[in-house]
């Protein structure tokens, strides 16, 4: 049995976790990434719709040969009865990737900083004794290694296990979101500049339903859903929901995609002697839309940042990683927050009332503002307006107190 030691080892070699590991090899830091499948992004599970600002602000703009659609401007937000709802930027906003290409280009770059990958590798045990993680990897072969690191980053995604046997509490597993994506060609009447949001609790209960368009012709169209089976739900969708059977008619499903969203916002605890969580398992996914890249990346590089930190000044215990918790609650917290207020407030409106939601907001200056201040990364900042324009305050309180009753 090998033994290796590491100034770092990530759990996950997916999105988040590639780049705390990036972030922490660059700076010369010996790193360890353990991702458990043979190719890193499959089994496929996200749509890959990411923001240009918040691409950017990672740095981490993937090559064009992996991008389906550089052009998208907002979204169609599509209301039970069929009411559309347009928001739309001046300029574009976000791009379709491959999700899948897009982890691999994110894990050889922290790769080409020095980063070891141990792949396909599956970590099965984590101990703290001595200051130190003592970790159990082990290959589909059978194959065994131990290795040790003063510092875990856990971006393992909602299994979360590793993270669980070292003392923390992840994302709880009954409130996550089923959801279910196909490939399809030969769509009709696809605007290629626009995503669609199809709002209804009759097919996609406590989520949407979506388009994300890769050309006019082609899209990857899903469904989120509190029910088990997102997949047979979406079948249902685009044979029966009349906007989304009309462009689907006629056209070829080519790939199945599959995987489930937390959206109960982040958790309390992000960080122990040890170890720090980012991205899915920290419960760093946007409630509302179910994106986890961009503010999962973030806290990743905050985590890595804190790596470094961790090394120079030879300090590993939960009273110096606090600093993780706080730089990143400052860059995304009441963002979160707020994201999952919206999202509680819509899964307690029937389609009758988001019917009556969205007549109001056909009122004047409202799709302005959201045009203006929206973001698909920072939502928090039209909440609050968005409550007040629109007068909600009672319809909110109506919810609230549907929620509480929900708790008893
Ligand atoms: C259908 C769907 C569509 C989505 N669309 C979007 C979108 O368009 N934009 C967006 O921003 N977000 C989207 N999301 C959310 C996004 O996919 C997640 O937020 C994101 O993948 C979280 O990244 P992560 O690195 O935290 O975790 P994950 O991507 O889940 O990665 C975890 C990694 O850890 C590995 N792993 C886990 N346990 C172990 C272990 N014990 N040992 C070794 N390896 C392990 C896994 O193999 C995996 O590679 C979507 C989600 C779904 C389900």
């Amino acid at each position: 049995m090998d033994s290796d030691n590491f100034d770092l080892i990530v759990i996950g070699g997916s999105a988040n976790g590639s780049q705390a590991a990036y972030i922490a090899a660059k700076n010369k830091l010996n790193v360890a990434i353990i991702e458990e499948h043979d190719f890193i992004g499959l089994p496929e599970h996200c749509s890959g719709l990411f923001s240009y600002s918040g691409l950017n602000q990672l740095n981490s703009m993937p090559p064009e040969d992996i991008i389906f659609n550089k052009n998208i401007y907002g979204a169609n937000i599509v209301s039970p009865n069929g009411k559309i709802f347009s928001v739309r930027k001046s300029d574009p906003h976000a791009i379709v990737c491959d999700r899948a290409a897009f982890d691999k280009f994110l894990l050889n770059r922290a790769i080409d900083e020095g980063a070891k990958v141990y792949q396909p590798y599956k970590a099965m045990s984590a101990k703290r004794s001595n200051k130190q993680i003592y970790l159990d990897i082990k290959s589909k072969n059978g194959d065994t290694i131990s290795l040790t690191t003063p510092l875990v980053i856990s971006g393992e995604g909602i299994r979360g296990s590793i993270a669980n046997q070292l003392g923390l509490i992840t994302p709880p597993k009954n409130k996550f979101v089923n959801a279910a994506q196909f490939y399809m060609t030969d769509l009709n009447e696809i605007n290629q500049e626009m995503v669609e949001v199809y709002q209804t609790q009759k097919y996609a209960p406590d989520f949407f339903a979506w388009i994300i368009p890769m050309s006019n012709t082609t899209a990857k169209i899903g469904l989120g859903t509190s029910k088990k089976s997102a997949a047979k739900e979406l079948e249902m969708i685009i044979k029966k929901h009349e906007i989304l059977k009309n462009r689907c008619e006629g056209s070829d499903i080519t790939r199945v995609t599959a995987g489930r969203i937390p959206i109960t916002g982040p958790i309390k605890k992000t960080y122990t002697d040890n170890l720090m969580l980012v991205g899915d398992v920290a419960g760093q996914t946007k409630p509302t839309t179910g994106g986890g890249v961009v503010l999962g990346g973030l806290a990743g590089q905050i985590a890595g940042q804190i790596a470094v930190q961790c090394k120079l000044k030879n300090r590993y215990d939960s009273n110096f990683l606090k600093i993780y918790q706080k730089k990143w609650k400052k860059e995304m917290y009441s963002n979160l927050k707020r994201m999952l207020l919206v999202r509680n407030y819509m899964n307690n409106l029937s389609d009758y009332d988001v019917n009556i939601l969205f007549n109001k907001l056909e009122n004047k200056g409202i799709i302005q503002d959201i045009e203006n201040l929206g973001h698909i990364d920072n939502q928090g900042v039209i909440v609050k307006k968005f409550m007040r324009t629109l007068s909600l305050y009672p319809f909110y309180f109506r919810t609230s107190f549907k929620l509480i009753k929900s708790f008893f």
